[in-house]
């Protein structure tokens, strides 16, 4: 019988009421002790999925020292836990699962199409450890496996990305982890290498056509629903022709939000309101004359381009429609027009251009010549897109360019930070999807430290601002107030840096401003049910009721619990 324990942590006397004593060597050890051995061995491992594996165990047989490792050194674990190792993770995961979980402690929930009773039977049955006898979720993240990361269609093998997200939940907003439901929902995949594998373990059969689909989802968040009407469901990692609409379909309905589209969306507009209010006070560019281009158009540079038309919208009262026009969106066939003589997806439309039509732009390059961006952004998991050329035309056009290639992971990304600052006479204000080296100017001595977008700034806060206020919506309001909140967050120290994002070794706090930051919105707009909020009248009483409520694993007996339940 696997039991989750304390391990060597756990005391003599309770070791023998439990009649357990003989089951382990008899030294008692602290949790420090715990850590520092974990780590060792951690270290020790050289490849990244060699150290996936042994983090997934770990939770497995400790889970509180796998939260206790992840929360005391996230900068280290993150790339572990999340990107870019849970790439690797997922297009391997048919081979590792059995090693990692099974039904005696499962690493989420696998769902697929079924009626609603039965959804409703199985999705009661999940329990995150079979002891625990009650089960109440506050955050579910779900995929269909279809567009996991930058990596295509990875069918149940995409359970990876789920159970690592809610782990930066835990991580980065003391989200409890007991309290937490990765959902993998499984309608086959359309992966030709899957199909064939002996070793994958998802449904062998191609994904249903879409009337079938958004039946089978409609069905499956009812179920959901009857069975955990408070818990919010954050969808994360479908295919963009999906995710727009499910969104759109579900937004005013349920308790829900979009990492990709919204999450993304917050992060990078906070990355810019900082590069904004830079360019205007270093170079005296008015926040009006921004133009701004897009380089990929799915869901993570629809988001975006929304997030930050809001921004215009809301603080410069420009118009809708000429904000829309600050916007100019670049996809695999090259700018986006209206007549481009090709069916736009429904997501592109919004942005498609209608005052260049005859051009029919393909050429970066010639887009920059034609538009004069003052800002460049990168979504389109093109490596090298923005060349040399194109940064120095940028920087002849602009004193202080403003370029985030923000493709994930670091491979993928549409330059360096590197090439940037050598391609722009160090003039760029940069920020990246993963994490570039610091970059130091030869001439000077002087060290710059590229900012990066990394949801992780937004999404826990905002989930945890919304399991607080016990929001009814995670409205556009309160996601947009999370951004700014984030904007707002930098220290003196961080903004003398010049930096667009705080530093994320203060990941608690951040989270905590933003959290706090959603729950005054979710008030104002009386979505909030939650008395205890809107009774706080303050900024900093709210911001310190948030942090109070953050779980650690130092502050319980987690995985102790289990082993009592056992014992009855
Ligand atoms: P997606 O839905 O697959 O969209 C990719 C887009 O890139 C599509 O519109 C595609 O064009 C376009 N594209 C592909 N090749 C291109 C080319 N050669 N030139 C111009 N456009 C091209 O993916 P997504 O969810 O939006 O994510 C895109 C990237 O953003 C990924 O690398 C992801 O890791 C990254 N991302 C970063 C963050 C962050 O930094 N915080 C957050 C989310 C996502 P078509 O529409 O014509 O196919
Ligand atoms: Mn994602």
């Amino acid at each position: 019988m696997y039991m989750h324990t304390l391990g060597t942590a756990m005391e003599t006397s309770k070791r023998q009421v439990l009649g357990i004593s003989g089951l382990m060597p008899v030294r008692v050890e602290s949790f420090e002790i715990q850590k520092k051995r974990a780590l060792k061995q951690l270290r020790s491992k050289q490849a990244p999925i060699e150290k996936y594996i042994f983090m997934a165990q770990l939770r497995t047989t400790n889970v509180r020292l796998f939260y206790k490792i992840i929360v005391d050194h996230l900068e280290e674990l993150a790339p572990v836990i999340y990107t870019p190792t849970v790439g690797t993770a997922c297009l391997e995961y048919s081979n590792i699962y059995p090693f990692l979980a099974g039904p005696g402690v499962p690493d989420g929930l696998y769902l697929t199409k079924a009626d609603h009773a039965t959804l409703c039977k199985t999705i009661r049955q999940y329990r995150p450890f079979p002891s625990e006898s009650a089960f109440d979720p506050q955050i579910a993240v779900i995929s269909d496996g279809s567009r996991i990361l930058g990596l295509g269609d990875l069918g149940v093998n995409g359970m990876g990305i789920p159970i690592g997200k809610l782990q930066l939940y835990v991580a980065g907003a003391g989200i409890d982890p007991r309290r937490t439901l990765p959902i993998m929902l499984d309608l086959g995949t359309n992966n030709k290498k899957f199909l064939e594998d002996e070793f994958y373990l998802g449904l062998r059969e191609t994904r249903p056509a879409d009337e079938e689909f958004y039946e089978t989802v409609d069905t499956v968040l009812n179920a959901l629903k009857t069975v955990y009407p408070n818990m919010i469901i954050q969808f994360e990692d479908w295919s963009s022709e999906h995710a727009f609409g499910l969104l759109e379909k579900y937004k005013s309905e349920i308790t829900c939000f979009n990492d990709d589209i919204e999450g993304t969306g917050a992060v990078i507009l906070s990355g810019a309101i900082n590069a904004i209010r830079k360019v205007h006070s270093e170079s005296n560019v008015e926040p009006t004359n921004h133009r701004i281009v897009f380089y990929g158009a799915g869901s993570a540079a629809i988001g975006v381009a929304k997030q930050i038309q809001t921004y215009f919208e809301k603080e410069f009262d420009i118009p809708e429609e000429d904000a829309k026009k600050m916007f100019w969106i670049v996809d695999s066939k090259g700018l986006v027009t209206l007549d481009r003589g090709d069916n736009l997806a429904q997501h592109k439309i919004y942005y498609a251009r209608q005052d260049n039509e005859e051009q029919q732009y393909k050429d970066l390059m010639d887009i920059v010549n034609y538009v004069r961006p003052t800002a460049l952004i990168g979504l389109s998991s093109t490596p090298g897109a923005f060349t040399p050329d194109v940064l120095g035309r940028l920087a002849e056009i602009n004193e202080q360019p403003i370029v985030f290639p923000l493709s994930n992971p670091a491979t993928l990304a549409e330059c360096t930070f590197e090439q940037a600052m050598e391609s722009t006479d160090n003039r760029v204000i940069f920020a990246s999807g993963t994490a570039f080296p610091a970059y130091t100017i030869a001439s000077t001595g002087e060290v710059r430290t590229p900012g990066q977008g990394n949801n992780m700034y937004v999404f826990p806060g905002l989930g945890l601002g919304a399991i607080l206020a016990r929001s009814t919506v995670i409205s556009d309001n309160m996601i947009y107030a999370a951004s700014k909140a984030l904007a707002d967050s930098l220290t003196p120290e961080e903004q003398a840096r010049g930096w667009l994002y705080p530093s994320l070794t203060r990941i608690r706090a951040v989270s905590a401003i933003v959290a706090a930051a959603v729950c005054q919105e979710s008030v104002n707009e009386e979505s909030a049910q939650s008395e205890e909020i809107k009774a706080i009248t303050s900024h900093d009483e709210l911001v310190q009721y948030v942090s109070e409520r953050m779980w650690s694993p130092s502050q319980d007996n987690y995985g102790s619990d289990s082993l009592i339940a056992l014992q009855k």
